[in-house]
C-alpha cells in the first residue's frame, strides 16, 4: 500500500488522500496493484477536481460548465455583509445588493437567494402556503434537471390550480378559476417556457393582461434579461433574444414580483433574484426559509459588482457573457486566423453559437470556429487548462465566441500539440 501511495504522490493530491486511494486499490485486487494502475487511479481522482476550463463549445451559458463565466476576484477579507458602516450596528444582508438590483430592473425592492429555483420556492412558501396558485396548463412544466413547477409548488405548501389547456390559456380561464375558488387563491404564477417552444395553435396570456386580476401576478422569467431593449449593446437587441422577457418590461407590465437566475442572461454568479413590490419582497425576506436559502458574501459581492456595471452602463466591458455576445464575427475571425497561423494547424470556419442555459431555445448567433479533422475531444480535455469543444460531421470544432481572448494561447498550444 505504501508503494502504491508513493506512486500516486506525483498527482499532487494530499498524502492522506493517496493512502485512501491506495487502500481502495489493494481491496480491488492484484490488477490494481501495479504502479501504472496506481498512477491512473490518482490521475482519475485529480481530474474529478473542479478546475477552470476553456469553453470552446459555442454554448455561451453552458450548464455543465457553470453557466455564466465569472471572475470572483475579491480578497479573502471580512466583508460588511450584515454590518452598517454608518451606524456601527447590525445591518441587513439583503439591503445593499437588493436595492441595487431593484434599481437595475426598475423594481421597488429585491432580494437574493441561492438560485432561481430557490426564489420560486420562497415566493410560493411565503405568499401562498396553504392557499392556491393559478398556473396555465401550458406553463406547468419542467425546466432543466429537476425544476418542475408542480413539484416546487408541492414543496412550498401551496396548491396548484391548473388553468386553461396545454396549448391555449386565455384571461377568461384565469377569471373563471378565480370566480370558482375565490379567496383561496393567493397568486397567479406565470412561468417562462425557457427551454422549449410550443408551436402552432397556441395562445398564452401576457403579464399585462394578468395584471388586471385581483391577485398578485408572479412571473418566473428564468433568464434574468434585465431589459429586453438591451441598452448596453451598441445596436438593436440581437435577433436571438426575441421572445425573452425583460425583467424591467415584466415589472412595467404589472407583475407584482419577478424571479430570475443570476447566472443566465444576467451574466453573474449562481443566484436567484426576487424583485418587485416592496411588501411582497419583505414577506419573502421574513419567511424562515429565507435563512436557509441565503447566499454568502462572495455571491453578494459579485452581484453588487454586476448591478453597478449595469447601472454604470459598463455591461459589455464588465460582464463576460455580454462581452462574448457583443464580439463581432470580424473580431472572432481575426482571432481564429491568428490561432491557426501560429499553431500551423486547423482551418477557420463559420459556426453557430447558442446562448445556452435554456435561454432562447432553437436560436443561434453567428460565430467562427477553428476546425480540426477527426475527434480530438479527449486530448483537448487532457490539456492544461482542459479545453472543451464539440465534434460535428467527424471534425472537432473550437468555437471562439465562448472563449475568452485571454485563453487563445491555450487553444494555440493545444492545436500545436494535436499536430504532432
Ligand atoms: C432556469 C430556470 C429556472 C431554474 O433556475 P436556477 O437558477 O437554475 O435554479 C426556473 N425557472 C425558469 C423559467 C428558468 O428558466
Amino acid at each position: 500500500m505504501d508503494r502504491l501511495a508513493r506512486a500516486m504522490a506525483a498527482s499532487g493530491l494530499p498524502h492522506a488522500l493517496c493512502v485512501a486511494l491506495a487502500r481502495e486499490a489493494v481491496a480491488d485486487g492484484p490488477e490494481a496493484w501495479t504502479e501504472h494502475a496506481a498512477i491512473a487511479r490518482a490521475e482519475h481522482a485529480r481530474r474529478l477536481l473542479l478546475t477552470p476550463v476553456v469553453n470552446a463549445t459555442g454554448v455561451l451559458l453552458h450548464t455543465n460548465l457553470g453557466r455564466a463565466p465569472l471572475a470572483l476576484a475579491h480578497p479573502p477579507s471580512a466583508v460588511n455583509v450584515e454590518f452598517d458602516l454608518t451606524t456601527g450596528e447590525r445591518g441587513s444582508r439583503q439591503a445593499a445588493v437588493g436595492s441595487l438590483l431593484a434599481r437595475t430592473v426598475g423594481a421597488e425592492a429585491a432580494m437574493v437567494v441561492n438560485n432561481n429555483a430557490a426564489g420560486v420556492l420562497l415566493v410560493l412558501a411565503a405568499l401562498a402556503h396553504g392557499r392556491e396558485v393559478l398556473v396555465s396548463r401550458g406553463e406547468s412544466v419542467e425546466i432543466g434537471g429537476g425544476f418542475r413547477v408542480p413539484e416546487v409548488m408541492e414543496q412550498s405548501g401551496a396548491r396548484l390550480v391548473d388553468v386553461g389547456t396545454t396549448n391555449r390559456t386565455r384571461l377568461a380561464d384565469y377569471r373563471r378559476a378565480l370566480e370558482r375558488r375565490g379567496a383561496d387563491v393567493a397568486l397567479a404564477l406565470k412561468v417562462h417556457p425557457s427551454n422549449y417552444r410550443v408551436e402552432g395553435f397556441v395562445e398564452d396570456t401576457p403579464v399585462a393582461a394578468l395584471a388586471g386580476l385581483p391577485v398578485p401576478v408572479v412571473a418566473d422569467i428564468g433568464s434574468g434579461l434585465v431589459d429586453a431593449t438591451c441598452p448596453w449593446l451598441p445596436g438593436p437587441p440581437p435577433a436571438w433574444l426575441a421572445g425573452e422577457p425583460g425583467a424591467r418590461q415584466t415589472i412595467e407590465a404589472g407583475a407584482a414580483l419577478v424571479t430570475f437566475s443570476g447566472d443566465k442572461l444576467l451574466g453573474g454568479p449562481q443566484a436567484g433574484v426576487i424583485a418587485g413590490r416592496a411588501d411582497l419582497v419583505a414577506a419573502c425576506a421574513r419567511h424562515p426559509l429565507a435563512r436557509a436559502l441565503r447566499p454568502g458574501a462572495h455571491v453578494l459581492l459579485a452581484l453588487q459588482d454586476l448591478a453597478l456595471a449595469y447601472l454604470g452602463g459598463r455591461v459589455v466591458e464588465a460582464v463576460p457573457f455580454w462581452r462574448m455576445v457583443a464580439a463581432t464575427t470580424t473580431d472572432l475571425r481575426a482571432r481564429a486566423d491568428a490561432i491557426v497561423a501560429t499553431a500551423g494547424h486547423g482551418e477557420v470556419v463559420d459556426a453557430e453559437a447558442v446562448p445556452g442555459a435554456g435561454s432562447a431555445p432553437g436560436v443561434t448567433m453567428p460565430s467562427v470556429a477553428v476546425r480540426l479533422a477527426g475527434d480530438h475531444l479527449a486530448a483537448l480535455r487532457a490539456a492544461t487548462p482542459p479545453i472543451v469543444g464539440r465534434v460535428r460531421d467527424g471534425a472537432t470544432l473550437l468555437d471562439l465566441r465562448s472563449v475568452d481572448p485571454a485563453d487563445d494561447p491555450h487553444l494555440t498550444a493545444a492545436l500545436r500539440a494535436a499536430r504532432r
